[in-house]
């Protein structure tokens, strides 16, 4: 996904030869539109992205802003890194002695938790064993799938209940602690849109009203790039399209909102022959079926991403207990069926536009 204008395709056309297709492709829009200028660097396995309107000319004071950002939560939340408050909390894990954690994980962990009630654990922090056992963070890549026993034992181990968070007025502060020897902790589905909120609030902090944060599809916006325009005009990507420029649709990033978008194309290991996603459904310890991706529109970054895992191993029936709990959030699901379908949620009435080959794709649920 990316904002849309004329110059933005030219440029990205170059990169997708770089094989960053799936972050950078642009749109051609109506009439000729002026670029914003936008900056772009790796990070996190991931490409980053700062846009600001058309002539600014702080990016490069503002770039190192939000890529500081960035490199401070992946510190603190890495899987990868030993030093990370993660990594401490998962040594920890049955020992019986609480970790202490910085404010801002105990923050992303509280709202992960809360996520994983109002889905019924189908989004679960805990989720990395069940990720290991299928070839994922560092697990042997099987080509079989997990025996039936396996699977048990790795159900056991996830469980969002059995972690402990406590927050105390005095220092630590706040400390962390998993119930059982071999649980683990992952923000893999939170935490790459809590860091777009942590560069969001670093950017107005520094009196920038204007901008586009864009971390591997998680995407926050505020103001709008050129007169006239309402926001930022986001393509949300067409997966199963390959060439540049290939959408489902847009949406409009009006003050503040955010994007993010799960889907089953990007991550995923062969596993007797079938691609597995790297979204897993906690409640089977099956992987999530029914859908290629699913795109959520909310007032943060956090939300939109969480909610957005959340979702896609919900699917579209099971999804209104979630969306309850965080008014004003909307889906557009681009179902895993023949052919596929838009199904998309009351909210996003009048915001989002289906690209005329999806049209009559459409389906508005209830
Ligand atoms: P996303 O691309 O935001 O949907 O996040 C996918 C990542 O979330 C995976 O790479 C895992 O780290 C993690 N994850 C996978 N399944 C779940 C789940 N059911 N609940 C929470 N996190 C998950
Ligand atoms: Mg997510």
């Amino acid at each position: 996904m990316n904002h849309l204008s004329d110059r933005a395709l030219a440029s990205a056309a170059k990169l997708i030869l770089t094989g960053l297709a799936a972050l950078l492709a642009g749109c051609r829009q109506p009439g000729p539109a002026p670029a914003p200028v936008t900056a772009r660097w790796p990070v996190m396995s991931t490409v980053a992205e700062l846009s600001l309107p058309v002539g600014a000319t702080n990016l490069p004071r503002l770039q190192p802003i939000v890529a500081g950002c960035f490199d401070a939560v992946e510190n603190r939340l890495s899987f990868f890194r030993e030093t990370s408050d993660i990594a401490r909390i998962n040594r920890q894990a049955g020992t019986g002695i609480p970790v202490a954690v910085a404010a801002g994980t105990a923050d992303v962990l509280a709202q992960a938790l809360s996520v994983a009630r109002e889905s019924g654990g189908a989004f679960d922090p805990t989720v990395a064993p069940l990720m290991r056992l299928w070839g994922f963070r560092g697990g042997v890549t099987n080509l079989a799938r997990p025996a039936h026993e396996a699977l048990g034992g790795t159900l056991a181990l996830v469980d969002w209940r059995q972690v402990t968070l406590v927050v105390t007025a005095a220092p630590p502060h706040a400390a962390v602690h998993l119930a059982r020897p071999g649980m683990e902790l992952d923000l893999g589905g939170i935490a790459k849109g809590y860091a777009v909120d942590q560069a969001y609030d670093a950017l107005l902090r520094e009196g920038c009203s204007v901008f586009l944060v864009n971390l591997a599809g998680n995407m926050r916006g505020r103001g709008a790039p050129a007169a006239g325009r309402r926001g930022w005009r986001i393509g949300i990507r067409d997966p199963l399209q390959v060439q540049a420029g290939a959408w489902l649709g847009t949406l409009t990033l009006e003050d503040g909102e955010a994007l993010a978008t799960s889907g089953n194309y990007e991550r995923f290991v062969v596993v007797e022959g079938e691609r597995v996603p790297h979204i897993i459904d906690p409640r089977d310890g099956q992987p999530a079926r029914g859908l290629i991706s699913v795109t959520v529109l909310a007032g943060s970054a956090l939300e939109a991403d969480a909610l957005s895992t959340a979702l896609f191993v919900l699917g579209v029936d099971q999804r209104r207990t979630v969306l309850r709990a965080h008014p004003g959030c909307g889906a557009v699901y681009l179902t895993d069926t023949r052919p596929p379908r838009l199904r998309v949620t009351p909210e996003l009435h009048g915001r989002f536009r289906p690209a005329p080959g999806w049209k009559t794709a459409v389906e508005w649920v209830d």
